[in-house]
């Protein structure tokens, strides 16, 4: 068969993940770069090209390139209007990737194609409504609506993360605000909350034990002490899976998804997580919109990605 493979790509403050895809989503090679700050367009360039002659497969076997970046993205353009840890304000990676590489491109946002991906290949499993919400150092939201990402005027769309959880008094976000939703539920958020609690916390735990024997505080921690059934985590993640099933009800009564995805490395936690996330969601969403909804972990990992970014460059291209 003579059909030709998706390239997509996933950029990371510190790796570049690579893949190429055929047109029904399957792996034809997959890898991964360091992200280097001043080379990032020509590394890609570059890795294309060594990957093509180590399948002894020529440029034309590639229809194009789907990619994430983080930050907003224009989506029309395919220009970054700005990703502060990559030093870039309104840069023009599409066309910078499409002169390097010799090859069409489209550009989103990382947790946009990351909600495409699981989308086409994950936990999405046919729906075309759907909310993707990535528990990880951040949390990264991504709307699909009809199939389509909801991009917004200026790029914003489905920045779950910067929803307001906490109105007065919250803790301070990377953009600015206080009190977003990615204060109370990313790796960071639940480990500080985690360290707060124990202040107030006087009975014995699992938990604060561990913590004083340590001296740090992970959310992985609090995720193996709810385990053994530790009443101080069970307090933690029951204040975050609040916030999380508030804000998510929210945004599936905006949209009346079908699926609503979790996701990130928080998400590894599984079941323990996402129960009490839809006890809070079911609390919280409109009757209608909750009975057509369900919440489901993410199935494709790291790999959510360049799945997302081959789907766009075989949709969008
Ligand atoms: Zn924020």
């Amino acid at each position: 068969m003579n059909e030709k493979w998706l390239v997509g790509v996933d950029l990371g403050g510190t790796t570049i993940k690579m893949a190429f895809i055929n047109q029904y989503g399957e792996f034809i090679a997959k890898w991964e770069i360091d992200t280097i700050k001043e080379s990032i367009v020509t590394d890609i360039a570059k890795a294309i090209d060594a990957k093509l002659e180590e399948l002894d497969q020529p440029k034309e076997k590639l229809a194009g390139i789907g990619m994430g970046a983080p930050g907003p993205v224009n989506f029309a353009t395919g220009a970054i209007y700005e990703a502060v840890n990559l030093g870039w304000k309104n840069y023009p990676l599409k066309s910078h990737l499409e002169l390097e590489t010799g090859l069409p491109a489209v550009i989103d946002n990382d947790a946009n194609i990351a909600a495409l991906g699981e989308m086409w290949k994950g936990a999405g499993d046919g729906s075309k409504d759907l909310i993707c919400v990535t528990l990880g150092t951040g949390v990264g939201g991504g709307i699909i609506s009809n199939g389509e990402i909801i991009h917004g005027v200026n790029g914003a769309g489905g920045e779950i993360g910067h929803i307001t959880s906490v109105p007065e008094g919250g803790a301070s976000c990377n953009c600015g605000k206080t009190g977003c939703l990615e204060t109370i539920a990313s790796a960071t958020g639940i480990s500080r909350i985690a360290v707060e609690a124990m202040k107030e916390y006087e009975k014995d735990s699992i938990l604060k034990t561990q913590y004083e024997q340590t001296g740090q505080m992970t959310s992985k921690m609090v995720f193996d002490a709810l385990a053994e059934n530790d009443e101080l985590a069970k307090q933690v993640v029951d204040h975050v899976a609040f916030h999380l099933g508030l804000a998510l009800a929210n945004v599936a009564n905006s949209v009346n998804p079908e699926k609503i995805v979790v996701g990130g490395g928080v998400s590894k936690a599984g079941e323990k997580l996402i129960n009490p996330i839809r006890e809070q969601f079911n609390r919280f969403v409109f009757p209608r919109v909750g009975e057509g909804a369900s919440i489901a972990i993410a199935q494709l990992g790291n790999d959510a990605g360049v799945i997302g970014g081959a789907w766009i460059a075989k949709t969008k291209l």
